[in-house]
């Protein structure tokens, strides 16, 4: 088993620590550490309380170099998990650099002024990495993550190539609040308020942000509208699949969330920008956070399914011509509530950032360098997501979209 260094204490830190103490063949010494300690002692109460493992916690401001790197010393992690914002990809990278470790996120590097979701900055670490025989691996939550697992799966076994990629995430799941974001508000306000922005004959077609709506019928959930939106994984895909003539990313949001959105973006709620108030500079981006409901409070009033995943259209394998095909999951709420103490949002993040540990750990993701999760064998990962508690289900669809 390797010991690892969890970095971050929010509800995807939550998830993965509960996993990977749920997997201890795999995970050795598990430590914890954040900004706010006592975010680690919670959960290492709630892990201790349901598998019996111990896990060590400390305070950590992630932005610190040298007490990163210290602390991987410290705790003979051969791995850190960083869990925490993206703001701090960049700083922990450099502390697994100087501390001859392994890294793996779950989000893309991403300046606290930019909202640009961006891959050149980690891709940059790329001969750092190799020279040190260390692997970086990026984007292990669920989308990106999964589904892009999901891609290269299919493009594995399905297809000869991918020529059209729909990902689609639908949050069935209400949590009977009038307007809460399921994971960070900051971030995920940052993400549905950008442009829109898909990837077709070899350039990036960008539209207003919520402006392109389609209803579809998803398995397990039922009819929601998804709205085309920006995601970090359409860059990563488009450039190491690069058949791909046209990659799209949705989600599903209710006519209330959008409507909150657009308010709190008209009165200037959702900028990035600081302003001056009462002699202090704030960013109203974080003071909106503030005052929004903790996701982390919501599980326990979280009911429904998500169901995500990929629609992807290519020559067969077989050379039978063109098939398309529908591969998701589908997870409830509840049901990862009763497990872990989280809800569904959460549990597709967390999950796949414990399995992607458990890839390096386990040797079956180990080349040196900077990886995004496309690039890397995916059926050991399918395996586990079946074993670890996110089955997937992979259909041939009659035609390919046609929206
Ligand atoms: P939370 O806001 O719940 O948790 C973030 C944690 O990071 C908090 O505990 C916070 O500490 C800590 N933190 C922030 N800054 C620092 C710092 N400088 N040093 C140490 N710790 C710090 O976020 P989530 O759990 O919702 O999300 C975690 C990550 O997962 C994010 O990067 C998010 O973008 C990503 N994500 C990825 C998804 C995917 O499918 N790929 C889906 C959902 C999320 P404090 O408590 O003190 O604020």
């Amino acid at each position: 088993a390797g010991n690892v260094l969890v970095v971050g204490a929010g509800g995807v830190s939550s998830v993965a620590v509960h996993k990977m103490a749920m997997n201890p063949e795999i995970f050795g010494t598990i430590t914890l550490a954040s900004r706010t300690k006592s975010k680690c002692d919670d959960i290492a109460a709630s892990v201790k309380q349901r598998t019996g493992v111990e896990v060590a916690t400390r305070g950590l401001d992630a932005m610190d170099v040298a007490a990163t790197v210290a602390l991987i010393r410290e705790t003979g992690a051969e791995l850190v998990v960083n869990l925490a914002l993206p703001y701090q990809d960049l700083k922990l990278m450099d502390a697994c650099l100087e501390a001859g470790v392994h890294y793996l996120d779950t989000a893309n590097y991403e300046p606290e002024d930019e909202a640009k979701f961006e891959y050149h900055w980690q891709w940059a670490y790329q001969d750092r990495f190799k020279a040190a025989g260390l692997t970086a691996i990026l984007g292990s939550g669920f989308d990106p993550g999964v589904t892009s697992v999901f891609a290269t799966w299919l493009r594995k076994h399905k297809l000869e190539g991918i020529r059209r990629l729909d990902v689609l995430d639908c949050n069935g799941g209400d949590n009977g609040k009038p307007f809460a974001t399921n994971f960070n508000p900051e971030i995920n306000i940052r993400e549905v308020t950008a442009d829109a922005k898909h990837w077709e004959n070899g350039d990036w077609v960008v539209t207003p942000a919520m402006s392109h709506k389609v209803s579809f019928d998803f398995p397990g959930v039922g009819p929601k509208n998804m709205y085309l939106m920006y995601h970090e994984e359409l860059e990563s895909l488009s450039t190491h699949f690069p058949e791909i003539e046209r990659a799209r990313f949705w989600m599903t949001f209710g006519d209330a969330y959008i409507n909150h959105v657009t308010v709190l973006q008209n009165v200037g709620m959702t900028s990035i920008t600081p302003v001056v108030h009462d002699g202090v500079e704030i960013i109203p981006l974080q003071f909106l956070k503030t005052v929004l409901p903790d996701p982390g409070d919501l599980g326990a009033l979280t009911k429904g399914k998500t169901c995500i995943g990929d629609i992807a259209t290519g020559p067969a394998k077989d050379g039978s011509g063109e098939k398309t095909y529908y591969i998701y999951n589908i997870c409830d709420h509840e049901a990862c509530y009763a497990e872990v103490g989280s809800q569904a949002v959460a549990y597709t993040t967390g999950v796949p950032a414990m399995i992607g540990a458990a890839m390096l750990l386990g040797g079956h993701w180990s080349a040196p360098g900077v990886w995004n999760m496309e690039q890397l064998d995916p059926d050991p990962f399918m395996d586990m997501l079946n074993t670890q508690g996110l089955p997937w289900e992979v259909h041939e669809l009659d035609a390919p979209v046609s929206f």
